[in-house]
């Protein structure tokens, strides 16, 4: 399996862990665009979001732990799916970033 993100999901590749449970990891992104950026992933390797509906409330309730552990709470965050070329997205295995700590801008660039 050559996809980063599963090697990631299965400690091949190591990261920082921000939380985990069975079917869902959240680590710190390598190239933070904001004082507090991670990722969240199914451990699975999915490529869109008809591959996620049983795992969707799990990925919510990993977003809310996040959000609790990193101090979110009160001044808010953004989460962002990036899916294919128009979008930017560099991994094919379905994720979400998470965003905090800054003042964000609208409309993203
Ligand atoms: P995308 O552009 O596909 O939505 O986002 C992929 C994200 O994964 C990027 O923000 C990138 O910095 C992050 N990333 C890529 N490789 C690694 C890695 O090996 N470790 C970590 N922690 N993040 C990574
Ligand atoms: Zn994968």
């Amino acid at each position: 399996m050559s996809c980063v993100f599963c090697k990631i999901a299965a400690k091949e590749i190591k990261s920082a862990v921000v939380h985990e449970t069975e079917n869902v990891i959240a680590f710190d992104d390598i190239n933070p665009q904001a004082p507090v950026h991670a990722v969240i992933i199914p451990k699975k390797h999915v490529e869109d979001i008809s591959g996620i509906h049983d795992v969707l409330p799990e990925i919510f309730g990993v977003i809310g732990r996040v959000v609790e552990k990193k101090g979110l709470k009160d001044n808010g965050f953004r989460v962002v799916m990036n899916k294919g070329k128009d979008a930017g997205q560099a991994v094919p295995h379905l994720h979400l970033h998470l965003l905090g700590g800054r003042q964000m801008h609208w409309p993203p660039g």
